[in-house]
């Protein structure tokens, strides 16, 4: 049975005429890594801060190992936070910083010591514990933040952006990095981001939010393989959102043709089909498109092909003699990875 540590029930917000959140539900399991995925506007800080108790929501409950703490006040709540500005105090050192929790708290000095010196090592920074802050890289101020937020152990760890300040190399670094200390607490983790690679990469549980309501709850697996709505096939992954028909034979028609994947619906319905660029082969000696632009990603090459007035985006590897912009190509789909919606 599915241990519930957070269960947010039937949540609402609006702002006046600004519906934020509409109704979502989410079970969060004890000790999981959920990510709130989606665009800017979704939602998804608004879900964080009600969470946290700095909001408060126009309907619906917060339950905690089932006990509703909807109103109750955020100091109360005992959740760990760090945001996308962090919020250390400059002037106080490493040492200080990750021990302000400890000390509010009133822990004892021995307590708070090796506390501090526990975290330290667990963040690989036991050599600068007595630096102020403001003498800190990027990557090191992220990594105190992170430890006082766990500082307190935490009966939620709750984090908005966390990263998105840092370099695409460190922020790599730091992903990794975060999954590694949020599994040896086996803390509770709702993280907010609309980095799509930092979603996949670091959720156990991915939440796909659009103006406020939830699109789909899944592993990344599942949400990359099988999205629920043709928004987060969109959103998710390089897609390609393509009308289709089914055929005589029952099975699915792109651009004109058949891609053999059989469906249920009867011939000539008119659907909506999602194709990962990298379900899609280019064919050379065929004239479906023309090719009208074509780029070197480094693992892959991407193409994008011009026919029947769509821009069909394909990946995959380019092979000795990659076909460049104005080649004529043919367009071959994998049955196996497209998914169909209703158009
Ligand atoms: P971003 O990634 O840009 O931070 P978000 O997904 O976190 O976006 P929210 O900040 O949760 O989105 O905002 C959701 C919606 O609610 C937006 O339309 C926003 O303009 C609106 N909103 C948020 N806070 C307030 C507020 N205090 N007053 C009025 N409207 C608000």
């Amino acid at each position: 049975m599915r241990d519930t540590h957070l269960h947010i029930e039937r949540i609402s917000k609006s702002y006046g005429t600004v519906q934020a959140l509409s109704e979502v539900d989410l079970q969060v399991a004890r000790g999981a890594f959920v990510c709130l995925l989606g665009p800017s506007g979704c939602g998804k800080t608004t879900l964080l801060r009600i969470i946290a108790g700095f909001e408060q929501a126009s309907s619906g409950r917060l339950l905690q190992d089932g006990s509703d703490i909807t109103a109750m006040a955020p100091h109360r709540r005992g959740f760990g936070m760090v945001f996308q500005s962090l919020a250390l105090f400059p002037h106080m050192s490493v040492a200080e910083n990750i021990a302000y929790g400890l000390k509010l708290r009133k822990a004892s000095r021995a307590e708070q010591a090796d506390r501090v010196e526990e975290l330290l090592t667990v963040i690989e920074l036991p050599h600068i514990a007595d630096r102020p802050v403001s003498a800190l890289s990027g990557g090191q101020r992220q990594r105190v933040a992170i430890a006082r937020a766990l500082a307190i152990r935490p009966k939620l760890f709750l984090l908005d952006e966390p990263l998105s300040a840092l370099d695409a190399k460190l922020r790599d670094n730091m992903q990794i990095e975060l999954r590694r200390l949020q599994q040896s607490f086996g803390v509770t983790t709702v993280l907010v981001t609309h980095d799509q690679t930092e979603a996949l990469m670091l959720a156990d549980e991915l939440v796909v939010l659009n103006q406020g309501v939830v699109q789909q709850t899944a592993s990344p697996t599942e949400v990359y393989r099988n999205p629920a709505t043709p928004f987060v096939a969109d959103f998710i992954g390089a897609a390609n959102l393509l009308p289709a028909t089914v055929t005589s034979l029952g099975t699915l028609g792109i651009l004109g043709q058949d891609t053999g994947l059989a469906v249920s619906q009867a011939p000539g319905s008119t659907l909506q089909a999602a194709v990962r660029a990298e379900a899609i082969t280019l064919e050379r000696g065929a004239e479906t498109g023309t090719v009208s632009f074509a780029r070197d990603l480094g693992p892959v090459m991407e193409w994008l092909v011009e026919t029947q007035g769509h821009e069909i985006r394909v990946r995959g590897a380019g092979g000795a003699a990659p076909a460049q912009t104005g080649d004529r190509v043919g367009l071959r789909f994998d049955a196996e990875r497209i998914t169909v919606f209703a158009a």
